[in-house]
């Protein structure tokens, strides 16, 4: 069975490892459950850490002239510096991570959902935005994978949060090693995957490799890492899926039977419609290059990008279907 590194995630102590929640309760996820064994979490709550207790009276955001100030309204007490202070210390000590999976639509943690208040007292928020520390994560770390646990139950977002922080994961070990002879492993077994991801990237990746100017080491790792952030800014487009998928067929097709290469083309064309998963592709594929033995194509991390337990969350799904047909 295939070994991988284990990804190191900041994420919301509330989340399935602590009632810390201000009503003293703790959020249920079976995603992060399915995960644990597999990521090394570091679990923070940053309203605990300023001192306020559990349970608490809710805090919120509230904007005056332009300014931005962490407040609870029941005591009026204003948090602002505290938490701003902590979020400076806490991110400042942060190294060697993948990502961060924060919890949705809170004032402290969320990324993106959070309410915004015009008044202390006020009922009607004026917009959403970040909370305090997850517009700190932003800005600071936007290259690494961040998402909340809202946006995970998303397939698309839930695959690409998978992929980077396993490969970005997989190449902070290849880092460690300052070796070149791995860095240049690491590129070909990841060659399918970032041509998915980005052909621009890919490319530049190459080059980078090629190193015509003879950049010392440090230089050449440092580069890399930065372009391999950028590939993996944005989930890949289904038709560049489609692009690799064709390409691994190209290996394959002249050992397939004119119905099996019949049969691969009427599920690419279900791929391309939205009536079929991906999976169903990619693993018909992934047999092929298996039965044929493929060596090129087999340790391509383009067909297992992350552990194959994390499909748990879905295949639950698909058995929650049959029992309700029991
Ligand atoms: S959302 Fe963040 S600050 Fe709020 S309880 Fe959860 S971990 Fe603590």
């Amino acid at each position: 069975m295939k070994s991988f590194i284990k990804p190191r995630i900041v994420i919301s102590k509330c989340i399935e490892f602590e009632s810390c929640r201000y009503n003293g309760q703790i959020i249920r996820s079976e995603i992060i459950n399915t995960l644990k064994p597999h990521v090394e979490f570091l679990p923070i709550c940053a309203e605990v850490e300023i001192g306020l207790g559990v349970p608490r009276d809710p805090i919120r955001i509230i904007e005056k002239h332009a300014k931005k100030f962490l407040v609870q309204p029941k005591t009026g007490r204003d948090v602002t510096t505290e938490m701003l202070s902590f979020t400076q210390r806490f991110l400042s000590s942060l190294q060697g991570i993948e990502g961060f999976l924060l919890k949705s639509q809170s004032p402290s943690c969320g990324t993106r959902d959070v309410k915004i208040y015009p008044a202390v007292l006020h009922s009607a928020p004026v917009r959403r935005e970040a909370g305090f520390l997850g517009e700190q994560v932003l800005q600071r770390f936007p290259q690494l994978a961040i998402e909340d646990e809202m946006r995970l139950q998303n397939p698309i977002i839930r695959q690409h949060y998978f992929t980077k922080i396993f490969t970005l994961a997989a190449f902070r070990s290849v880092k460690d090693t300052a070796s070149l002879q791995q860095l240049l492993q690491f590129h070909t077994e990841n060659k399918y995957l970032l041509m998915g991801y980005s052909q621009k990237e890919l490319s530049i990746l190459g080059n980078i490799l090629a190193n015509q100017d003879k950049q010392p080491l440090p230089n050449v790792f440092s580069e890399y890492e930065h372009h391999l952030f950028m590939a993996f800014l944005k989930a890949p487009r289904y038709t560049s899926q489609i692009n690799v998928l064709n390409h691994a067929f190209g290996y394959i097709s002249q050992k397939l039977t004119a119905a099996e290469k019949q049969f691969y083309s009427d599920i690419i064309e279900k791929y391309r419609n939205g009536q079929m998963p991906f999976s169903v592709p990619i693993n018909l594929v992934r047999s092929w290059v298996i039965r044929f033995e493929q060596p090129y194509l087999i340790p391509q991390t383009f067909f297992e990008p992350y552990p194959n337990q994390l499909l748990d969350a879905e295949a639950l799904k698909v058995t929650e279907v049959r029992d309700f047909w029991k």
